[in-house]
């Protein structure tokens, strides 16, 4: 094996599952199995080099300048990447001896969840890293997750039954588990339904007093009293995390925020099978689009939409705190003027958190610190701005106060740094501190100076030019600059040798002669040229000293800056749900500790938004009332397909959580008892991924509503009992009802086609039937999507059958065969059913007869005819005949 295989072999063990990026010259080559998946991936050439066990090593390589877009790639298919960097140059090899090889050292390991490269994130949602630590075999456990490229870090005491939902939630990019969990159900489970890499640690990654010294070593703090009083699982939650961030960061620390817990007390439960359902933050096909949060979106920053996200995903249970947002929401209503304003200024601001993250990471650049500087600049105008708005007293959001609050935190440092950017930094920096001129004039008289020396250098040299013109007659000569030659003297060919002859060839030294020139230096441009590079080096090392400074002097008030980001980010959020209330008419729902649920003229925002969209028919609104004196009720839903029973499903479920996020909602007006856990069981799918059929997908799925619902809770079940035989479904369904309505004594929505279920309602004192109406015009339904109190005649499946396109043919005999169906179910003599004892389900029913095929002449005719007996010209005739009548 070659010195060179020998070093990749033994960084390849430290990179463990990650593919590794190694460094040679100009790319990141990778070998072996690494070369074969990456390949695949990135659709790029495979090739061989030389030998390993007498076959051709697998290799394929990425540019080094142009490398994230490649991994972004990787990372996005699941992957890890440790990037392999030469630690020393060619030369400092050699000095060890001509055949040593150039050291290489891993820098940092890439994962799904540690990423901070703005070109890698998307900017309007988090990237969270979660680890889930479990004591006594799960008796004990908690999640911890943190976005490293916003600095955010939560905590959890959690249940391993919930672990699945808990991490719904999250929705992490990567999740550490324990390496003796692998292969348990939850840990497959999690992966389905919240598609996230996971990464096995060693059980002794979630050691609780290991996590505790790492907790106290990350936040440089004597003791974690002043964080709140974590449990040993919370502990190694926290420490796995940071064990991770510091093996794939190579030992940096982003700037972290100090670990805050999430109660389990304070947030709505929505199970992860309620999530999909309803699409809150995702369409069940994937993407934004057509989720709840893709039609209420107008938050205008990036952070500002995670902020949003984060609401959306876990609602609030506590009334006063989401009054708090509301009023917030007003606030911006009641002052439309300024809340445009406020978004215009918004619509250039940096994302600071993502920016801090970078610089305390050591992967920032001037262009970062800027950010910053305008966001400290952003927050104090809008701050201005807001002050002069109506009752900001009242604005619990007051960006005024928070700012204040954090100059008095900091004893002017807030200030003192944001003056301190401004002087510092050009407006436009680029993008890496390495390439320099980010220093504005007169920070520094250090830098000013060596400058100085350089511009003049600079002069000089322009002046030298027009001396050298006017000494050799020669208008085209020019002095240029290149990173080989460094300044020359250039002309012409045709006058190349004018300057080597006579009194010139004293002055100009020849250098290189090509096609379209010949390039001459001089003792005094040798000179000028050595002073210039010189003074750029000392320039550079310069205005790095200074970025030190500036990122060390930025990190020092990093959580103060995280507050702004923080306060930006909840006026974006506001704002964009204030915008959304008035351009859609949103109203503000009333939210107390009642059983109220008390919709009008409520709409789905989801719907409503692809029907205005496409053009198509406006929106119907539609009441929804399920509480009568402060009892909860039940609405069985029944109507025809296709009438909009799951919209109207839908639409409440998202009322719900609209309003508890602290959101107006599309409704006239609304009334909400807060509601603690929410359940929505919308359609069956096949749930083939955990190996389960469709109908077992939705009786565990009932079985935990049914387990779990409480006299708070809000129950949306559709059509549950579909996907067994008749009898077996409808017998599911009643049986379900019954539990709802005496045992959970839930607030409930439950959507049927099974009729024979409204006659419930004469039982149950808190069923109430409703209807999705529709009309019917000679002969065809017409939806109107109006609902109604009662319940409906029938289920109008044929009606929609024909007008989906079915052959006629079909669509009569469906009709046929449905007219004996509903003859046997209602009684031999037509009459209509006397009560719940007369229905198929509950009486013995003779078994229904198959029913005879409808008369069909064109067969009777050919039964009648003797085929022998035709000549060929009148078969031919018959047939058009047959034809012509099978038509009528
Ligand atoms: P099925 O019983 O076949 O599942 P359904 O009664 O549940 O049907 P939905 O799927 O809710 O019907 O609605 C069918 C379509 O009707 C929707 O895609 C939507 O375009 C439209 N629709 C539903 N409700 C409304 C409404 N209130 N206003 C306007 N259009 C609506």
């Amino acid at each position: 094996m070659t010195p060179m295989m020998q070093q990749y072999h033994g960084v390849k063990e430290q990179a463990g599952d990650a593919l590794l990026f190694y460094r040679m010259g100009d790319f990141y080559e990778l070998f072996f199995d690494d070369a074969i998946v990456a390949a695949g991936v990135l659709d790029i050439t495979l090739t061989k080099r030389g030998q390993h066990n007498g076959d051709g090593i697998p290799m394929c390589g990425v540019p080094f300048h142009a490398y994230e877009s490649y991994l972004a790639r990787l990372i996005k298919a699941g992957h890890k990447v440790a990037i392999c960097e030469q630690t020393e140059t060619p030369e400092e090899a050699k000095k060890r001896g001509a055949k040593s090889v150039v050291n290489r050292e891993i820098v940092r390991i890439i994962t799904p969840g540690t990423i901070v490269e703005d070109s890698l994130l998307e900017s309007r949602a988090n990237n969270f890293l979660a680890s889930v630590a479990t004591l006594r075999d799960g008796e004990e456990t908690a999640i911890a997750w943190c976005d490293l490229s916003t600095g955010e870090l939560y905590v959890r005491g959690v249940s391993l039954a919930t672990i699945v939902n808990e991490l719904a939630v999250i929705a992490p990019r990567e999740i550490l588990v324990g390496e003796q969990w692998l292969g348990a159900p939850w840990v497959s489970e999690i992966a389905v339904v919240s598609p996230c890499t996971p990464t096995t640690c060693a059980p002794s990654q979630f050691d609780s007093a290991a996590g505790q010294r790492r907790l106290l070593e990350a936040f440089q703090v004597a003791t974690l009293e002043g964080f709140g009083d974590f449990s040993r699982a919370e502990c190694g939650a926290l420490g796995a995390l940071l064990g991770h961030i510091e093996l794939t960061q190579a030992g940096a620390y982003p700037a972290l925020m100090r670990p805050k817990r999430v109660g389990n007390a304070d947030t709505m439960v929505i199970d992860a099978s309620t999530r999909y359902s309803l699409e809150l933050i995702e369409a069940q096909s994937g993407g934004r689009k057509g989720s709840l949060l893709w039609a209420i979106d107008r938050t205008i920053t990036g952070a500002g939409a995670r902020r949003l996200t984060q609401m959306i995903s876990a609602p609030l249970v506590c009334a006063d705190a989401i009054a708090e947002r509301q009023d917030g929401i007003s606030w911006f209503v009641d002052n439309k003027v300024l809340c445009e304003r406020l978004r215009e200024e918004l619509s250039g601001a940096p994302d600071i958190a993502r920016a801090i993250s970078r610089l305390s990471l050591g992967r920032g650049g001037p262009r970062d610190l800027v950010n910053v500087r305008q966001a400290m600049e952003l927050g104090q105008a809008i701050a201005t701005l807001l002050s002069a708005g109506d009752g900001l007293v009242q604005m619990p959001i007051a960006l005024v106060s928070t700012l204040e609050a954090i100059e008095n935190k900091s004893g002017g440092g807030f200030s003192k740094l944001k003056s301190l950017l401004e002087r510092a930094l050009v407006d436009e920096p680029g993008l890496l501190a390495r390439d320099g001129g980010f220093v504005a004039k007169d920070y520094d008289a250090g830098l000013d100076k060596v400058r100085a020396l350089r511009d003049d250098s600079r002069q000089i040299i322009a002046k030298l030019e027009g001396d050298y013109r006017d000494k050799t007659q020669v208008k085209a000569l020019k002095i240029k600059h290149n990173n080989v030659l460094g300044y020359f003297v250039e002309t012409p060919p045709a006058h190349g040798d004018k300057l080597m002859q006579g009194a010139c060839a004293q002055l100009f030294v020849h250098r290189q002669t090509l096609a379209s020139a010949v390039r001459f230096t001089t003792g005094e441009l040798a000179d000028l040229d050595m002073k210039i590079s010189r003074a750029r080096g000392e320039a550079l090392a310069r205005e790095l000293e200074i970025f030190e400074n500036l990122c060390e002097e930025t990190l020092s008030m990093h959580e103060a800056l995280a507050t702004l980001g923080g306060g930006l980010a909840e006026i974006d959020c506001l704002a964009g749900l204030a915008t959304l209330a008035m351009d859609e008419n949103f109203v503000r729902p009333k939210i107390d500790q009642s059983h109220a649920f008390d919709i009008k003229a409520g709409r789905h925002p989801v719907v409503e938004r692809v029907l205005a969209d496409s053009g198509q028919s406006k929106f119907v609104p539609n009441d929804c009332v399920l509480d009568r004196e402060d009892d909860a009720l039940i609405w069985l839903v029944t109507g025809p397909n296709m009438a909009g029973k799951s919209t109207f499903l839908r639409q409440n479920a998202l009322i719900a959580i609209l309003a508890q996020a602290g959101s107006f909602v599309p409704a006239s007006s609304a009334h909400i008892g807060v509601i603690d856990r929410i359940f929505s069981r919308v359609g069956a799918s096949d749930d083939l991924a955990r190996g389960r059929s469709t109908f077992m997908v939705e009786m565990v799925e009932t079985a935990t509503i049914l387990n779990q619902a409480t006299p708070k809770s809000l129950v949306v079940l559709d059509e549950i009992g579909r996907g067994t035989s008749t009898y077996d479904g409808m017998s599911i369904a009643w049986a379900s009802i019954e539990h709802l309505h005496d045992a959970c004594r839930c607030r409930g929505l439950f959507a049927t086609h099974y009729h024979e279920l409204t006659e419930l309602s004469d039982r149950l004192a808190r069923l109430e039937n409703v209807s999705v109406s529709v009309r019917e015009w000679k002969g065809d339904v017409i939806f109107v999507h109006e609902v109604a109190a009662g319940a409906a005649d029938r289920s109008y499946g044929v009606a929609v059958a024909k007008l989906a396109g079915l052959p006629a043919s079909v669509v009569d005999r469906a009709q046929g065969l449905l007219e004996v169906l509903e003859s046997r179910s209602t009684g031999a003599n037509g009459g209509s059913s006397g009560g719940l004892n007369d229905l198929p389900l509950f009486s013995a029913q003779d078994p229904v007869p198959a029913p005879t095929a409808p008369t069909n002449h064109a067969l009777d005719r050919l039964e009648q005819i003797d085929p022998d007996a035709l000549t060929a010209r009148e078969a031919l005739d018959l047939i058009y005949q047959l034809k012509a009548e099978m038509k009528d």
